[in-house]
């Protein structure tokens, strides 16, 4: 008898903003569940905040040689998962800090793009349980990404300057969290989970040859056994807002009703 209900990833988004440090997080931590929401017409864009030029060990690339190669690895990941619209923020790989400047383009983007689903790694991880350090631009943008959705994003007059751009404020419905493959949200990506290895095996520079598919398969079916499912990832999900027919509302004015047990 599974033990974890599903989530449903599907009805309530029109738009979704995925916000990541690196060129491949994403595709790690959501690719299937990307993947379905443009199956279902949800329209997804990228915001990928550092320009990737730290990770090789190769003596002969050049930060400026992987920047390029990276970007063009992120877009045909992105193309896979059915997202054409990726933008990169470029701060410097290793270096990201939530700066104000930062939180204030991070919010440019939620109020531009008016996501009702933001997803994003989780900043309240150090460290894994299975013998990894998490990388600090992975826990800077999550600190990022909370702080452009509430006050940056959400508050008229947090900077004004934003306003006069023609950003009015927005209100995000739901923060999804990536922590490292664990979370009590579950998605059923049995469906999708191909795609998620396409999209990822563009990411070649990162790869050095190393499949992914039987560490990530094996991940997802772990998670998936939980919930009476093949495959599925997980997450952290905060809900701010209920969706629903009549809109949005806060989800203190009214109890969630869109959590939607599959079994
Ligand atoms: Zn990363």
């Amino acid at each position: 008898m599974p033990d974890q209900s599903l989530w449903d990833p599907v009805r309530p988004f029109s738009r979704a903003l995925v916000v990541v440090a690196h060129p491949d997080d994403a595709e790690f931590g959501a690719g299937g569940t990307i993947a379905r929401w443009t199956e279902l017409g949800t329209e997804v864009s990228y915001c990928v905040v550092t320009d990737g030029a730290s990770g090789s060990a190769d003596p002969e690339m050049t930060r400026e040689r992987l920047v390029a190669i990276r970007a063009e690895e992120q877009r045909a990941a992105c193309k896979e998962l059915g997202v054409d619209d990726v933008t990169f923020l470029g701060y410097r790989d290793g270096f990201l800090e939530p700066t104000i400047e930062a939180r204030r383009k991070v919010a440019t983007e939620i109020r531009r793009r008016r996501p009702e689903a933001v997803v994003t790694l989780n900043p309240a991880l150090r460290w894994s349980s299975w013998g990894y350090i998490n990388h600090p631009d992975h826990r800077a943008v999550g600190d990022l990404v909370l702080h452009s959705i509430n006050p940056a994003a959400s508050t008229r007059l947090w900077d004004t300057t934003l306003i006069d751009e023609g950003l009015e404020p927005w209100d995000v419905a739901e923060l999804w969290l990536m922590s490292f493959g664990d979370g009590p949200d579950l998605v059923d990506v049995t469906a999708t989970f191909e795609r998620k290895l396409t999209a990822l095996r563009h990411h070649a520079s990162q790869l050095a040859g190393w499949d992914p598919e039987a560490r990530l398969r094996e991940t997802a079916a772990q998670r998936g056994a939980t919930a009476g499912v093949e495959l599925a990832e997980a997450f952290t999900v905060l809900r701010f807002r209920v969706l629903d027919e009549e809109g949005s509302v806060p989800v203190y004015e009214k109890p969630p009703t869109n959590r939607k047990p599959l079994r």
